[in-house]
């Protein structure tokens, strides 16, 4: 087995396990591998042992990964959506994580329109309301929602968030559970299913299980330090 495979292994072993503890079935928690940086050959090792969903965060260095590997590769978005790079971003990813907002939202609906397809989207949310960081932030977002819902292009999954670094689990678990909760008031107050939670990296992703999360984006605990 490469290491990869095994790395693979022990991941898919920790989410099962963290799964269990939180009474949640392992098939609820989708792992997307984070391929950024690495190279076309040690993604395939990933592919090998039988793995089929990254993500990649650079439009031009995943343009190039996406042509050389095969095509039942499912291709997840996580980097920074520039509007201007959209046309590309659709016709190259199924999913979006980060679009961080109204405007982008709607551009990507508008392409999403022109090439005929209804685009799979995460709306990124700024949970700690941080100057430095994009995304939406939850007095954004409840004033968006409305209209971003009624776009008829996308298919909203839920929301993505990356929370300020930890300086404890603890810290982690408190944005996990912020975004948690305020996703359930979103649903609850609009009638608008956000069914997904993009939360947890190669440090935190047993604590994001826990609070909730569908889909943990991990890089490092696979294909090891950038
Ligand atoms: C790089 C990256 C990850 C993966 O981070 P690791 O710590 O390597 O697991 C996850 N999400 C986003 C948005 C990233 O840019």
């Amino acid at each position: 087995m490469s290491d990869i495979a095994t790395h693979l292994a022990a991941i898919r072993d920790r989410i099962r396990t963290s799964c269990l503890n939180s009474g949640r079935e392992s098939e609820s928690v989708l792992l997307v591998a984070v391929s950024k940086t690495f190279p076309v050959e040690t993604i395939r090792h990933a592919y090998d042992a039988g793995h089929r969903v990254f993500g990649e965060s650079r439009l031009q260095e995943a343009e190039s990964k996406i042509a050389q590997l095969p095509s039942d590769i499912q291709w997840h978005f996580i980097g920074r959506v520039q509007r201007n790079k959209l046309r590309k971003i659709l016709s190259s990813f199924e999913v979006i994580h980060g679009i961080d907002s109204l405007i982008t939202a709607e551009t990507t609906d508008r392409i999403a329109a022109e090439l005929g397809i209804v685009a799979k989207i995460f709306l990124q949310i700024n949970i700690a309301a941080e100057e430095s960081k994009g995304g939406f932030t939850p007095r954004d977002l409840s004033m968006s929602i409305t209209r971003i819902a009624e776009l008829s292009h996308l298919d909203l999954q839920g929301f993505m968030a990356i929370p300020p670094p930890a300086k404890s689990r603890d810290d982690a678990r408190h944005w996990f559970s912020e975004l948690r909760n305020f996703r359930d008031f979103i649903q609850e107050q609009h009638g608008i299913r956000l069914a997904n939670l993009s939360i947890g990296m190669s440090d935190d992703f047993e604590t994001a299980i826990s609070e909730g999360s569908t889909v943990v984006r991990i890089g490092s605990a696979i294909f090891g330090n950038r």
